[in-house]
């Protein structure tokens, strides 16, 4: 598989189409060994030039696959080209739309706020009768400073043995989490990717398909949740111009000094 190399991280150069293969490959062939997936965006991009426990994540991921339309703009103008964007919250249902009906498909939602995982996966059953729920669990605030409290995660995560184990705890603790935890989690792939338990469960609202081509999902989040990500968002504004300046003059010197 083709993979860019943008920022300090190794993006796969897939399409959702070659994403969801390569998940329905991994769960009909792989042992419970817990690959996993991360979705990066500009702001993992931002937060993993600093944070090294996330690096370290990303290094180690099954797949990477570009969440932002900025990543996939950026990555044409560097030469080092990323056919599309396949965020996170758009390859869960895609999975789940590509299992044919008479296959199962066991899924385990880690992550969200009391009551809301149970929600999303009533939705899952109304919509995709054949994706089979086989747990949930939302963790109490700081679980992931906790020996008890990882451990007993981990076991109910294998009590159930799931397929795909869908992880929305917010970067950089999903990824760090499963990294982390993976030799002992039993399930055959995990999806860190955010607020999509959310969304299954109608808890928060995509932006409009509309916004989400011209690449304006971002702002409807800002408009949504501000106090949160007004923010972090200015200072992705300030950093990532920035970043994309430096790796294109990297680029630059290598190309004309090739031995160096
Ligand atoms: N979340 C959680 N446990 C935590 C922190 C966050 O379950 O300790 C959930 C939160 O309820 C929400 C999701 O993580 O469902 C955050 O997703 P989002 O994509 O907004 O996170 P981001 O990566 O943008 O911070």
């Amino acid at each position: 598989m083709l993979r860019q190399n943008l920022f300090g991280m190794s993006i796969h150069a897939l399409k959702m189409g070659q994403a969801i293969d390569h998940l329905r490959r991994c769960v009909r062939e792989t042992p419970y060994d817990c690959r996993y997936v991360v979705t990066p965006n500009v702001d993992h991009t931002v937060l993993l030039q600093t944070h090294r426990g996330l690096r370290d994540a990303y290094s180690q991921a099954d797949l990477v696959l570009a969440d932002g339309h900025p990543l996939v703009w950026v990555s044409r103008i560097l030469g080092r080209p990323l056919p599309e964007r396949v965020a996170g919250s758009d390859l869960v249902p895609s999975l789940f739309q590509a299992i044919p009906a008479n296959e199962k498909l066991r899924i385990f939602l880690l992550g969200a706020a009391p009551g809301v995982a149970e929600r999303a996966a009533q939705n899952i059953a109304r919509q995709w009768p054949h994706i089979q729920t086989v747990g949930v669990d939302s963790p109490p605030l700081g679980f992931e400073r906790n020996p008890a409290e990882n451990a007993r995660i981990i076991d109910k995560i294998g009590h159930a043995k799931p397929d795909v184990l869908i992880v929305g705890l917010g970067a950089p603790k999903q990824e760090c989490w499963i990294h982390q935890h993976r030799s002992q989690i039993l399930a055959k792939t995990a999806l860190c990717v955010g607020a999509t338990i959310d969304f299954l469960a109608g808890e928060k609202t995509r932006a409009p398909r509309w916004m989400q081509r011209v690449g304006l999902e971002w702002f409807y989040r800002m408009c949504s949740e501000p106090k949160r990500l007004m923010r972090r968002y200015a200072k992705d504004a300030w950093i990532f111009p920035q970043l994309v300046w430096r790796q294109w003059r990297e680029q630059r010197m290598s190309a004309n000094h090739p031995s160096r």
